[in-house]
């Protein structure tokens, strides 16, 4: 059995998931099981509406409603033809009273909880997977709509649930697997599951791809593809640099580095059920049937470039903590790290000196109340539009010369750094810039470090032989990886990675 995922821009019009049904059949004899987005845009537009009915833009929000209500009923005519669609319609206008209502409640409240904002961004997946299902069974396949908060199971933590996955093995089998035995395909939507008490909640955003692995985990599928609008992971985003490279094979490590560290492609978290069983993934175009795409397996062959991706992670604060006069050093650090225990405060880089702590956290999880709980200890100051730029590599490791390179391409570039991280992780050297330094330092990095044809012998040549050296380590370690060790909930099995597509 595989797991397919289809991205929003995958299911974001007609034509795109008639190419989805295509991609779907083709792959009919290997018992896939569908996980599908929101159509492209339509969790943003749910999100705005969440902010603007609570400060009494009721009208303007549901004007949005209905804009988006006409798009998927127009979807659905252009894919089923009028008769078909008029009964789906029927189905599909029960959602969306349910959204009109909730958003006169906000409007009356005034307020949204996260806990609310999980059940109005839940209505994008449930709208999109009843439209697709729709669309397949029209097209012959014999789909089966599955509702994913009957699936996935999580803990309360609204916004960004965390999966249950004994619950979810549970009752995934239960729900999934007859359908599979009856030769059907299951569709559901991505993103989001339930409680345990069946409130619904989401995996954050992005979070599709978190679930096609919750599922092919729970399943113990045989691989897991993600179908984007991209050829796969790629040496750096195509949108930044036009001259990034489709990454053939990467190693789980390496992917998952790159994902936390900004790599849009796929969810911080995707990686960590597939590890824990080994199942490999495979991050695939919707728009070309015949990628090859990308192979993400425990171990992949070392690459001739000495990086395999650069990644850039925005909307980053540094936050500088300086100890106030007359604190004891050891008492001033305990006390710092005990505060970001507190507020469960998940930071990125860090940089000690005697009297004095700068870290890094995404901006949006920067709690206002860890800065106040700070100020009580030390002089706090926070820097916000900062980028965190990350370059990956298993190679790396043990090689002399390299972190000169970085730095030396850097400087070319004319960006000024602000911190560096190097060793923490073994395959990653990381380090902040402001944010509109970005493209600029990217660019220049990429350039250097994944040459195009001519270039690449000069530039070769320039490195003073660092990509001609040894492999040292065959396997990375590093901080990420044995955190990824750490919550293993079983050994990885014995299966070998299945071939490209
Ligand atoms: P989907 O809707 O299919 O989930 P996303 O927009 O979430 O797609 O992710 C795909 C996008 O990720 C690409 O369009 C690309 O701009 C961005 N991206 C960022 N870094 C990378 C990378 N290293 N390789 C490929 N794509 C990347
Ligand atoms: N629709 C959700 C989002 O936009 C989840 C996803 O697309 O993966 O964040
Ligand atoms: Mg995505």
């Amino acid at each position: 059995m595989i797991v397919m995922k289809f991205g929003g821009t995958s299911v974001e019009s007609a034509e795109a998931i008639e190419r989805v049904a295509e991609i779907v059949a083709s792959r009919s004899k290997r018992s896939p099981v569908v996980i599908v987005s929101a159509m492209a845009g339509v969790t943003d537009q749910l999100v705005s509406m969440g902010q603007k009915a609570p400060s009494g833009d009721c009208e303007i929000s549901l004007g949005a409603l209905e804009s988006m209500r006409e798009r998927h009923l127009h979807t659905a005519s252009e894919l089923l033809g009028k008769k078909r669609a008029a009964t789906l319609a029927s189905r599909l206008e029960p959602y969306f009273s349910e959204l009109e209502n909730f958003i006169r409640g906000l409007a009356a409240v005034r307020e949204l909880t996260p806990r609310g904002s999980d059940y109005l961004l839940s209505f994008g997946e449930l709208l999109s997977s009843i439209i697709v299902a729709d669309a397949f069974a029209a097209r012959g396949l014999n789909a089966a709509w599955v509702d994913s908060r009957e699936c996935l199971v999580t803990d309360a933590t609204y916004t960004r649930a965390v999966p249950q996955m004994a619950e979810t093995r549970e009752r995934a089998s239960k729900k999934i697997m007859p359908l599979l035995s009856k030769k059907r395909i299951p569709v559901m939507g991505g993103f989001i599951a339930s409680t345990r008490e069946g409130v619904p909640t989401t995996l954050g955003r992005g979070g599709s791809d978190y679930s096609a692995a919750i599922i092919g985990a729970a399943l113990d599928a045989d691989r897991i593809e993600i179908w984007t609008d991209v050829e796969g992971m790629m040496t750096t985003d195509p949108r930044l640099c036009p001259d990034a490279r489709t990454i053939k094979q990467i190693s789980f490590n390496e992917a998952a580095e790159l994902a936390y560290f900004g790599a849009k492609v796929l969810h911080p978290a995707t990686l960590l059920p597939a590890i824990h069983q080994n199942i490999p993934v495979y991050v695939l175009n919707s728009r070309n049937l015949k990628s090859t795409g990308t192979e993400i397996t425990a171990q992949a062959p070392r690459s001739r470039d000495v990086f395999r991706a650069i990644t850039a992670k925005k909307a980053v604060s540094i936050v500088n903590v300086v100890a106030s006069r007359g604190i004891m050093v050891h008492g001033f650090l305990r006390s710092v790290f005990e505060a970001l225990d507190r507020h469960a405060a998940s930071v990125d880089i860090v940089a000690i000196s005697e009297v004095s702590l700068s870290f890094t956290m995404e901006t949006k999880r920067l709690p206002q109340a860890l800065l106040a709980d700070l100020e009580q200890i030390a002089d706090v100051t926070c820097e916000n539009d900062q980028a965190i730029i990350c370059l990956v590599g298993e190679d790396i490791h043990g090689k002399p010369g390299i972190a000169a390179s970085v730095f030396n391409t850097v400087a070319e570039a004319e960006v000024n750094i602000r911190m560096i991280s190097q060793g923490a992780s073994e395959i990653n050297i990381s380090f902040v810039v402001s944010e509109s330094d970005v493209p600029k330092a990217v660019r220049h990095l990429h350039e250097y470090f994944f040459p195009a044809g001519k270039n690449k012998m000069a530039i070769a040549k320039r490195n003073g032989g660092v990509r001609e050296r040894k492999r040292v380590n065959g396997s990375a370690s590093g901080v990420r990886a044995s955190r990824l060790a750490n919550q293993k909930e079983k050994p990885a099995g014995k299966r070998a990675a299945a071939g490209t597509p």
